[in-house]
């Protein structure tokens, strides 16, 4: 089965064809470290790492790679504006330093929670400054640069290719452009190489270079880590589709014209993440974080399957009623999952044994990804599933090998969810004592015919979290809700 990706650069769904064999190559634009992560941010981050996943379940191993911006990000993409570490250091009045440490460690902090694989290199643009002022310098040396007085800058209009990932005109670009740019730029999309240190303000952050004291343009550091770390052209590139329109086409600009060959083949940008109906952002002060969904009792694969839930080019609602539910799609799937393992220990009393079309699943599921990673529709495959398996479950006709291989099936479905479905099923839980209790007595009135009773026992258990479920070796016990 061949994976199809749409690509913003043909506009099209492609198939996916990489460079060479192995490794696939990747390159995902990461957070700027001034400040807590916030989910809309995380949607675009969930969404690579479901790139990546879906790769590796296509049998292709991935060389993936995300920058940590922790300086030279500006309050504004017209060049215009303060640096966002900067600013942030001296409002707190912190080392620029402590900030980005700080947020970076959040950020892993939220990954690792998300259950995010760690990309193969972290590169801080800080520790790149080199790599980026020989890419400008190269630039240079090829007549695309030119320097005013605020900083050394890219001449678009000397790149005839230049909007090619966004299919706006130079012209189209610079009447839509808004009005507020830096003072002597020759056109409104020409962007920041180096920009130079202020004359009136100390930056904590500067470094020398041949034009002058200064730090580098945000889009800079994309094109030098990505090429640093994956070669050039590498496979995908991925990002918010807010990247589409500048900072990309940016990217693009400067990798090219340095060595006329293209950036990356692929292209794939995610939609926002909303909250009633506007970009989740943080300078609209439009946001939560995912410190902020667990204070309210939700579980960070919660959010990571609510993501799952919509397609990556849709836009998606945040909201509580959705991330509530989502939360119980996750309690059910565990639950299923603790269920098959129950029933793969047990003993085969069945005779006759119902045909599940397990490959058919598997297919379906692989399909949906192969289509554009076309998530929800996987997700639809799994839920089909766990419907169809937990009828036989109740009605006491799945064999412990069908469990047994209906419990790899779901744990190969993870590879890519991401949901840790294995660590939750056998993990082993503690079953308070008044539970354990009520089951014992639930037992004897079963044993005594006196059904209602067992029924209100159940019940009861219920309402303190615990469900039993009455299997062939007895009654088994596991609680209702996630840690
Ligand atoms: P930043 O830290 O602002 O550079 O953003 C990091 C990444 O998050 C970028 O790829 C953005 O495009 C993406 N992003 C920002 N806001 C949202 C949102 N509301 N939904 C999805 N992605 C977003
Ligand atoms: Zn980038």
């Amino acid at each position: 089965m061949k994976l199809k990706l749409f690509n913003t650069l043909s506009r099209k769904k492609e198939i996916f064809q990489p460079i060479k064999p192995s490794p696939v190559t990747m390159y995902s634009c990461g957070p700027t470290v001034y400040s807590y992560v916030h989910i809309g941010n995380w949607r675009s981050f969930l969404m690579a790492d479901f790139l990546r996943r879906t790769l590796e379940y296509f049998d292709y191993q991935v060389k993936n790679v995300m920058n940590i911006t922790d300086v030279g990000h500006l309050t504004s993409d017209e060049d215009t504006g303060e640096d966002k570490v900067e600013k942030t250091a001296r409002s707190e009045g912190k080392t620029a330093k402590e900030i980005t440490e700080f947020y970076l460690q959040a950020f892993l902090k939220d990954g690792r929670l998300l259950n995010v694989l760690p990309p193969n290199a972290l590169p801080r643009a800080t520790e790149h400054i080199p790599e980026m002022i020989d890419l400008v310098k190269i630039l240079e040396k090829k007549g695309y640069t030119y320097t005013i007085e605020d900083g050394v800058y890219f001449d678009t209009a000397k790149l005839p290719s230049y909007g090619k990932l966004s299919g706006q005109k130079l012209d189209e670009k610079k009447s839509g452009a808004r009005v507020k740019v830096a003072k002597g730029k020759k056109n409104p999309t020409d962007f920041a190489l180096w920009k130079f240190s202020p004359t009136d303000t100390k930056r904590q952050q500067e470094w020398d270079s041949p034009w002058g004291k200064g730090f580098p343009g945000w889009h800079i550091e994309c094109s030098a880590l990505s090429t640093k770390y994956l070669g050039q052209p590498f496979d995908i590139h991925t990002g918010g589709v807010d990247h589409v329109n500048v900072h990309h086409e940016n990217e693009i600009a400067q990798s090219e014209a340095a060595y006329d060959i293209p950036l990356a083949h692929y292209w794939i940008h995610i939609e926002f993440l909303q909250l009633q109906g506007e970009k989740m952002a943080k300078s609209a002060d439009n946001f939560y974080t995912l410190e902020g969904l667990k204070n309210k009792g939700y579980h960070p694969l919660a959010f990571r399957l609510l993501v799952f839930s919509a397609h990556y080019q849709s836009k998606q609602n945040f909201s509580w009623p959705a991330i509530e539910q989502s939360q119980h799609g996750l309690e059910k799937i565990y639950h299923f999952a603790r269920r098959l393992l129950i029933f793969s220990r047990g003993k085969n009393e069945n005779s006759e044994e119902v045909k599940v079309e397990f490959e058919l699943y598997q297919k379906n599921f692989k399909k949906a990804l192969a289509d554009n990673m076309n998530t929800p529709q996987a997700l639809a495959v799994l839920f089909d599933f766990m419907r169809d398996i937990d009828k036989l479950m109740n009605e006491q006709k799945l064999t412990p090998p069908q469990a047994e291989k209906a419990y790899q099936l779901l744990s190969e479905f993870d590879q890519v969810l991401g949901l840790q479905i294995q660590e939750k099923a056998s993990q082993k839980t503690k079953i308070p004592n008044i539970v354990q209790e009520l089951v014992e007595e639930r037992e004897s009135k079963r044993e005594e015919k006196e059904w209602e009773e067992a029924d209100r026992l159940r019940e009861r258990i219920k309402t303190l979290g615990y469900q039993v479920e009455d299997t062939i070796n007895g009654p088994y016990i596991f609680p209702l809700h996630l840690d």
